[in-house]
């Protein structure tokens, strides 16, 4: 029987999916306390120049950056902007695991039908 496994939460709240969102978290605490990151540049304020391209030798080492035109440089962002794209994710999972829940139990009605032998034969094929 093909089985699929039940959907994940992604984010355990809003303060999970909040430090998941920035780049450097552990930082971002200390400079803006009790403040949210932008969406767009991670709380960085910046993003490299899309001129230039990552050197094999030096990385970004060399690259220019840009202020990032969503916070212009603060790194900051609206509450409601990473409360909106949170509830987006959380749908999204609630959608996932309301499919799988529906799928499962359709499993155990076409289950509850058969008997044990055929039961049996559907395993040992693989099904
Ligand atoms: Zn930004």
């Amino acid at each position: 029987m093909a089985t699929t496994s039940r959907p994940q939460r992604p984010y355990k709240n809003l303060e999970a999916f909040r430090r998941r969102i920035l780049l450097c978290p552990n930082s971002w605490d200390k400079r803006h306390p009790n403040k949210w990151p932008c969406l767009l540049c991670g709380g960085r304020g910046w993003d490299y120049h899309p001129g230039d391209q990552i050197d094999p030798v030096e990385g970004s080492r060399h690259r220019r950056h840009c202020e990032c035109p969503d916070c212009l440089g603060s790194g900051e962002g609206p509450r409601k902007a990473v409360l909106e794209a949170y509830r987006k994710e959380i749908g999204k999972y609630e959608i996932a695991k309301h499919k799988y829940i529906q799928l499962e139990g359709a499993k155990k009605k076409a289950l509850a039908k058969l008997t044990k032998e055929e039961i049996l034969a559907l395993k040992l094929l693989g099904v």
